[in-house]
């Protein structure tokens, strides 16, 4: 990114910081306008697995979504590819997951790519999927209510607090599953947290590529195409890099996903700048990527994700640490795993989703699932991909509807139980 800009909004934000002073809130006595035995907060690939999972158990599940859309970053964020389901042939991925892409790919909007299981998806597709296997499920949706607070009894939570067009008001739950990715819900009510930075990306899709004059001069000279995309990139101000996919779709689609600079995901000034500045970069892209690489003289920008593409921010510290050695490694199990998940990098990397690692240590009432799980920084780059949490989000669901017929808390679920409910439902173990 330019220094200029940079260096001006650095300067605006110390302004702001030292600039600050603290104001007390007066009390005030709120409506619990919502109640729910199983309370979702965040409708992402997490999300939605695990209201669908809670729900169909027969647990009244109320899914809270800040945005008007389901998906996540899997459709607002304009993040379009599915890694493979399998690893080295074997399955890896089942259950919602696999109900999903099958879905999808029924539906004519998701086409597996070459060879191999992953596979493109159409972010409108699954947006409607999403709601529609919500509803379908019969759990409720509640959109347009920010998570902004934890109503927290003794170690126990007992309700969400939101903000919302109609106000402030509370969504009272007997088990929360926090899904938000930036661990909003955990972090409020207490729970011990790690929080760190990647680079945060815009993702944008162009139409009107040849993608055949595209493909020939790569396959005349790879190099020569993809330094010319690189440098597009760095002189449009892109600090990290940029990916071009060609979409199966008749209408020279690609998709374009980057990594534009590295901010803070939890930081509004950071992601203010992120998004202004990431727009005018892309504004600039097309301008060198018509002019610099062949096929791409017609291209035309059609949009840019509506939810910037935050990597990583918050992740929770909980009753295990997933860490390097567990997903680093071929075939790493546990005795009390949910579910299992591989790394888009290479095939013949598999591990286990313990249990212990969807519950806090110090948080009653509450599971967390997707990318804001327990985990090391390093452990996350596999972890965090679309398929993976739908798995957790899947496992987090099932828990909390098998805590509730029990009548146990959460993290007293019976493992072998919740193992047998899962395998029932396709997933596997
Ligand atoms: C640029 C980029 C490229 C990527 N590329 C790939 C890829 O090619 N393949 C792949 O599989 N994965 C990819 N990923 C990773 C993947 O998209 C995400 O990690 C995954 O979507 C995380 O799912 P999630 O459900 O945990 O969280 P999210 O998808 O982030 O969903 C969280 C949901 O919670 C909502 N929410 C958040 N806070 C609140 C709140 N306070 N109140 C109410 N609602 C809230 C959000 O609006 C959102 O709907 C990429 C990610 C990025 C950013």
């Amino acid at each position: 990114m330019a220094a200029g800009p940079a260096r001006r909004l650095a300067e605006r934000t110390h302004a702001m910081r030292t600039s600050a002073t603290t104001l007390t809130e007066p009390t005030r006595e709120i409506p619990i306008r919502h109640t729910a035995d199983v309370v979702v907060c965040g409708g992402g690939p997490a999300g939605v697995a695990a209201a669908v999972a809670a729900a169909r158990r027969g647990a009244d599940t109320l899914l809270l979504e800040r945005y008007g859309c389901l998906g996540g970053l899997a459709t607002g964020g304009l993040v379009l590819v599915l890694p493979s389901f399998e690893d080295s042939g074997r399955p890896i991925i089942g259950g919602i997951g696999l109900e999903t892409r099958t879905r999808l790919v029924e539906a004519g909007a998701s086409v597996c790519r070459g060879g191999a299981d992953a596979a493109f998806f159409d972010p409108e597709a699954l947006k409607w999927l999403s709601q529609h296997m919500v509803r379908e499920s019969g759990a409720r949706i509640l959109h347009h209510v920010w998570i902004a607070s934890a109503h927290v009894e003794g170690q126990r939570v007992r309700a969400a607090i939101v903000e919302s067009k109609a106000g402030r008001f509370a969504v009272a739950g007997r088990v929360f599953i926090d899904c938000t990715g930036d661990g909003d819900l955990f972090a409020a009510a207490g729970a011990s947290f790690e929080a760190s930075t990647q680079q945060i990306g815009l993702p944008f899709r162009l139409c009107h590529v040849d993608v055949a004059r595209w493909k020939q001069a790569a396959a005349d000279d790879r190099a020569a195409v993809g330094e010319a995309i690189q440098a597009a990139a760095r002189r449009a101000g892109f600090e990290g890099w940029l990916g071009l996919e060609a979409m199966p779709t008749p209408d020279g689609l690609v998709w374009c996903n980057n990594m534009l600079c590295d901010r803070d995901g939890l930081s509004p000034e950071d992601l203010s700048y992120v998004e202004t500045a990431g727009r005018d970069a892309i504004r600039r892209i097309v301008t060198e990527l018509r002019a610099t690489v062949p096929g791409f003289e017609r291209a035309w920008l059609v949009d840019t994700a509506s939810q910037v593409g935050v990597r990583r921010s918050r992740r929770l510290i909980g009753e295990y640490v997933m860490g390097d050695e567990d997903t680093a490694q071929f075939d790493r199990r546990f005795d009390d795993a949910v579910g299992r998940g591989n790394d888009f990098r290479q095939q013949g990397i598999a591990f286990d989703f313990p249990y212990r690692a969807l519950v806090p240590r110090e948080v009653d009432g509450l599971l967390v699932a997707g990318r804001c799980v327990s985990c090391s920084h390093e452990a996350l780059e596999p972890i965090r991909e679309i398929h993976n949490c739908w798995v957790m989000g899947e496992a987090a669901g099932t828990a909390a509807a098998l805590s509730l017929r029990l009548g146990c808390p959460v993290r007293d679920v019976p493992i072998a139980s919740l193992q047998a409910d899962l395998r029932g439902a396709g997933v596997v173990l």
